[in-house]
């Protein structure tokens, strides 16, 4: 099947010029949704993975299923000031400003072999600020995998070492 029949596009949201890529109708076919995280679930089969982060709020969709299905544990990976225990946090720049996203301390214990999941990979800024949360503590990421990949804004240049799988890709 093809999964982009299922994702919506938006033209000018949030912002004009901006086409973007709607997955709540993938998500809301409850047998789509399924074999997309089942897709992702084969693509990254032979990794020997630990733990599965993600960051709020897509990444929570893509990665907890992911997790569930392969029975390892989640790692939320939020804005900062929403994690009620002690955090670490790594400030990462927005097209305007900067955002904070942070990670509990403990949540990834040094040597543990962590897969981060996201929705979408766009410019990559986002995924490179979760691999610098995870190496902080001695985590090891083994990976990213995302449902979208948006190939003209390069995001793989911004994760060089991370092996990078993705389910469906536009220009
Ligand atoms: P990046 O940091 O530029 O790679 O942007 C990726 C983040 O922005 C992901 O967490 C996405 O959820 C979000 N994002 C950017 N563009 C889109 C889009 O077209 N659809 C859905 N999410 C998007």
């Amino acid at each position: 099947m093809n999964f982009k029949d299922y994702i919506r596009v938006i033209p000018d949201f949030p912002q004009p010029g901006i086409s973007f890529k709607d997955i709540t109708t993938l998500l809301n076919d409850g047998a789509k949704y399924r074999e997309a995280i089942e897709e992702m679930r084969k693509m990254i089969a032979d990794l020997k993975i630990d733990l599965i982060a993600g960051p709020e709020a897509r990444g929570f969709v893509v990665g907890a299923p992911l997790a569930y299905a392969l029975g390892v544990g989640f790692v939320p990976i939020r804005k900062k000031g929403k994690l009620p225990y002690d955090t670490i946090e790594v400030s990462y720049d927005l097209e305007y400003g900067t955002d904070v996203l942070a990670m509990h301390s403990d949540a990834v214990k040094p040597g543990q072999n962590v897969l981060i999941a996201d929705d979408l990979l766009a410019t990559g800024g986002t995924i490179a600020t979760c691999v610098d949360l995870i190496r902080q503590v001695g985590g090891n990421v083994v990976g990213a995998a995302f449902m979208i990949e948006l190939q003209d804004l390069n995001g793989r240049a911004k994760l060089p070492d991370v092996e990078v799988f993705t389910l469906t890709q536009y220009p």
